[in-house]
């Protein structure tokens, strides 16, 4: 299955913690970029995919016309998909958005909403209200839209057990049917990574961490929720099958600045710069890019990495299928060194991360991406 990814970068103000590739909302440049993205998009050959997401920045800082158009393109190009999805910043979302995406074609919903306590809100720098929030997932039921999802976030300064527990039952409270629990992460070069430099103190450590995020595990699972990767939550039927799709090292195409793609084995990564995207896509040049054929380890090992991300972890029998690899043969010191430690499990066919390794799992997955 082909997925297909469309970065809009563009938001109305910038969250101290985000290193995403994001720029303040101008019209002018979000206008340009626009033309940029339909030039880029009217180059791809026409190629049925499973699935499309439009990802940010904050998809919803365009209008819901310039989202619908933008659609209306993709699918001419990219035919036949079964998931639409859009992440939405909640305070943005108008009367009559929701029902125009779901004529659009968007079945899925993901609402940035990270915590449902007010001070959290503002130290995320974030400026939507609770009342925002139940708003949206009212308008969405209302739109008749497949999947809502809700994005939370844990480790935020001044949180504590039981706000984090206050935002979690929020949200089950409102019987959305996806919920994504991220950690939060600190990068060097934004203004929280400034932050943290001058007041380390402020940041929550890896045990208090890891006890929010096993709060998160228990109160979803006992809400109806399954993990089935380490920071996705879903009712039944309501998975994120472009997320799968990566996770099982499936072919996705990028579109858009700072976007990623891998096919046909060369994962790519086009650039970061807004001005030499735009001015590569409107003038009809290739893209700029870094890329790369992942071939032998270096593949499995992505395989690897990106299949123990999932509840099910990696099945030994398909693996060796597809890659030609035995698991077991092949890692035999990092499956042992992992399973010693209580980190990774083998369960029927899978080796998989035990619920304590799945706080561990960078550290995990990354051992077998570096494995010589
Ligand atoms: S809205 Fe999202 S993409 Fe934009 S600055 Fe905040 S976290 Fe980053």
């Amino acid at each position: 299955m082909l997925g297909v990814y469309v970065h809009l970068p563009f938001c109305p103000y910038l969250c101290p913690y985000c290193d995403f590739a994001k720029w303040p909302l101008r019209g002018s440049a979000a206008n340009n970029y626009l033309e940029a993205l339909s030039a880029e998009i009217s180059r791809e050959p026409r190629t049925p995919a499973g699935t499309l997401y439009l990802g940010g920045g904050t998809p919803n800082a365009y209008d819901r016309d310039s989202i619908a158009a933008l659609l209306a393109r993709l699918r001419e190009r990219f035919p036949g998909t079964r998931e639409t999805s859009i992440e939405l910043n909640p305070e943005l979302v108008r009367d009559g958005d929701l029902a125009r995406y779901g004529a659009a074609g968007v079945t899925r919903l993901s609402i940035g909403v990270q915590s449902f306590d007010p001070a959290e809100i503002r130290t995320l720098g974030r400026k939507h209200n609770v009342e925002q929030i139940e708003a949206v997932v009212a308008a969405a039921r209302a739109a008749a839209l497949d999947s809502v999802s809700l994005d939370l976030m844990f480790a935020v300064p001044g949180q504590t057990p039981e706000s984090w527990r206050r935002s979690l039952r929020a949200a089950l409270a409102l019987g959305v049917d996806h919920i994504s629990a991220y950690g939060l992460t600190v990068e060097d070069g934004t203004p929280y990574g400034a932050w943290r430099a001058r007041e380390p103190d402020a940041f929550l450590d890896d045990a208090r961490e890891a006890q929010l995020y096993a709060i998160a595990i228990e109160t979803l699972e006992r809400g109806g929720y399954r993990q089935y990767e380490i920071s996705n939550f879903a009712r039944p039927g309501h998975e994120c099958a472009h997320n799968l799709n990566y996770w099982a090292n499936g072919p996705y195409i990028g579109l858009g600045v700072g976007a990623a793609s891998y096919r046909a084995g060369v994962r790519s990564l086009h650039t970061r710069s807004l001005d030499r995207y735009v001015a590569a896509a409107l003038s009809g040049e290739p893209i700029p890019a870094d890329a790369e054929r992942l071939e032998g380890r270096r593949r499995a090992g992505e395989a690897m990495m990106l299949a123990l991300r999932t509840t099910q972890g990696v099945s030994v029998g398909d693996f060796k299928n597809r890659y030609g690899i035995n698991v077991m043969e092949e890692y035999a010191p990092v499956v042992h060194r992992f399973a010693r430690t209580g980190l990774l499990e083998r369960v029927g066919d899978a080796v998989r991360l035990t619920r304590r390794g799945r706080f561990f799992a960078n550290d995990v997955c990354g051992a077998f991406l570096t494995f010589e």
